[in-house]
């Protein structure tokens, strides 16, 4: 595992999680690296991120994705945070309708700062409290993803319910657009 990290790789490319506090975004990564990559921080801008290489075809991606580090609580994240993104993995609570409410005021923040096409998945995070505490429906989060052009999926990082796929669905896209845009 040491080695491929840092084996030699066809694509490298950044993305980002945002959105509310507490929704569920460290969890989300940790969930997605258990086990494949390190964990690394950047203390001086005070973000954290992880790598993970990821075979598509006969192509080595690795995809280094940053974490906010908690740092939203304070509105502290700055335009450094979202430059050179080409995905997002934009995150509310099901449980919680603010955080749903929310989800337009990070949109307009990733549009302001990162790149004209980047790839959002907008992602419905702690569906194993569905049944019990849901707050948001599965309509309203497609529907919006629908009218703002984003993928959408829900997921449990709790139960590791559709994580890979919330990841790989974002970063296959992403590898599809650097693809179109080399020919
Ligand atoms: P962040 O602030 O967005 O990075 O959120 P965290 O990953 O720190 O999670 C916030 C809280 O939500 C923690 O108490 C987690 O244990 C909990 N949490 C995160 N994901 C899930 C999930 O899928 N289901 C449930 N039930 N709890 C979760």
């Amino acid at each position: 595992m040491e080695d491929s990290f840092d084996e030699d790789c066809d694509y490298l490319f950044k993305a980002v999680l945002i959105g509310d506090s507490a929704v569920g975004k460290s969890n989300l990564l940790s969930r997605f690296s258990k086990n494949e990559f390190r964990l690394d921080s950047k203390p001086t801008i005070g973000v954290e991120f992880a790598y993970r290489n990821i075979k598509i075809g006969d192509k080595l991606i690795k995809a280094q994705i940053w974490d906010t580090a908690g740092q939203e609580r304070f509105r502290a994240i700055t335009s450094s945070y979202y430059r050179g993104a080409l995905g997002a993995l934009l995150v509310y609570d099901i449980t919680r309708q603010k955080t749903f409410e929310n989800v337009k005021k990070w949109l307009k923040e990733l549009r302001e700062f990162g790149n004209t096409d980047m790839v959002v998945v907008l992602v419905g995070n702690k569906l194993d409290l569905g049944k019990s505490s849901r707050e948001v429906n599965e309509e309203e989060g497609r529907s919006l993803a629908e009218t703002e052009g984003l993928c959408f999926m829900e997921t449990s990082a709790l139960e590791n319910l559709n994580v890979e796929e919330a990841f790989l669905n974002m970063i296959t896209k992403i590898h599809e657009i650097t693809i179109q845009k080399s020919l």
